[in-house]
């Protein structure tokens, strides 16, 4: 490859957009602290994501620790090890203990049939992940939570515009997060959400952004500062304006690359979900049983200039800071995973002939 491809190129409007869109920031001078474009996005996001209340964050990962401190959590709070390590981080930095779940082999959510052996008198959460977009099997995760009277906290950071039987993703759980990084397919460069139905998070919500301030001289509870600033929100209300174009044009690329790899013996593809309209966040590939490995497909790639990603890999449990304390063969499916999985370049722009290069790589480069 000429220029090198990388497993994802941030979506940008075109530059007069955002121009237009920044411009008034220099006569109101109301840069951050809850401004109009916030309040704007704020309001904007509710209608796409189809819930009656959305909180903006700096980012994703604050808005996580954000959702564990709005309800209370405590103890120990189940999760997953196939993810991003903010997931884990999160549960961690809020003073509580990650107990780690096995995931499903089809679709890397988390192994519902696993959970309940899991529980404790001490656990207060399940935190799961729709990991690559995938859903959670939201319907069994919430009768648990109802027999086990826990919270429910969604790690949706890829899931952003996904709905399950037309029902906005945004709406299961107690709180779904949605990060707005650079690299997802909705992003304000950095940023992050909560969508919530409890009004009673309401006034909590507020504080945890911004130092706990209720109102001129009260401050109700101890945080830190979590605020999304006005540039930010402009980035997000631009490319709100262009999402379905953007999740369409990332249809087409995974249409591609499931043309080629489709019928492939030892490739497995991210699964279609029944009753799912997916955002097609990710591509990610199991080589199991393929004549080369997933590493050698990775090196091979990268000897193109062809940057897929080992998502995820390790697990979050064997990363340095964790593996001490944890035993990653404890979930064996998530392990076996980690080590097979490659996410694939996958962005809007990606070109069809750069996706008919990459697989021509998979499949006939690396000598036989
Ligand atoms: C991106 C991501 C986060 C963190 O979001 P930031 O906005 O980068 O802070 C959390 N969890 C998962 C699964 C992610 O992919």
């Amino acid at each position: 490859m000429e220029k090198p491809i990388q497993v994802t190129r941030s979506a940008m409007p075109d530059f007069d957009e955002y121009v237009e869109e920044i411009r008034g920031l220099w006569d109101s001078r109301w840069l951050t602290n809850m401004g109009a474009k916030h309040n704007k996005l704020e309001s904007m996001l509710c209608d796409y994501l189809r819930t009656p209340n959305v909180a903006l964050f700096a980012n994703g990962h604050l808005a996580l620790e954000s959702a564990i401190d709005a309800l209370g959590c405590n103890g120990e709070v189940i999760t997953t090890p196939f993810t991003f390590v903010s997931t884990t981080h999160a549960i961690v930095r809020r003073g509580l203990k990650p107990v780690f779940c096995d995931v499903n082999k089809d679709d890397y959510t988390i192994d519902v049939g696993s959970i309940e052996e899991l529980i404790t008198e001490r656990t207060s959460a399940i935190m799961a992940v729709h990991v690559f977009g995938n859903v959670c099997d939201v319907y069994k995760i919430e009768s648990l939570a109802e027999k086990y009277n826990l919270k429910v906290i969604y790690d949706a950071a890829h899931a952003f515009g996904v709905s399950l039987n037309g029902r906005s993703i945004a709406t299961f759980g107690d709180i779904s997060m949605f990060s707005f990084h650079a690299t997802k397919v909705f992003h304000t460069i950095e940023g992050g959400a909560l969508a919530y139905a409890g009004q009673n998070l309401k006034a909590k919500m507020k504080g945890l952004r911004d130092f706990g301030i209720a109102g001129s001289g009260s401050v109700i509870m101890t945080s830190g500062n979590a605020k999304m600033n006005e540039f930010q929100a402009a980035m997000g209300l631009c490319n709100l304006r262009h999402i379905e174009d953007e999740i369409e044009k990332r249809r087409i690329v995974v249409e591609r690359y499931r043309k080629h790899l489709g019928d492939i013996k030892g490739i497995r593809m991210n699964p279609i979900q029944e009753n799912v309209k997916s955002n097609y966040a990710y591509f990610p590939v199991v080589f199991d049983g393929y004549r080369m490995s997933r590493d050698e497909v990775f090196e091979v790639l990268r000897a193109e200039s062809i940057f897929p990603r080992k998502y995820f890999y390790p697990l979050t449990s064997d990363l340095e800071c964790y593996r001490d304390e944890f035993d990653s063969h404890a979930t064996p499916v998530a392990k076996e995973l980690s080590g097979k999985v490659l996410t694939l370049p996958l962005y809007g722009e990606l070109e069809l002939r750069d996706v008919d290069v990459i697989c021509d790589i998979i499949l006939n480069g690396g000598g036989r």
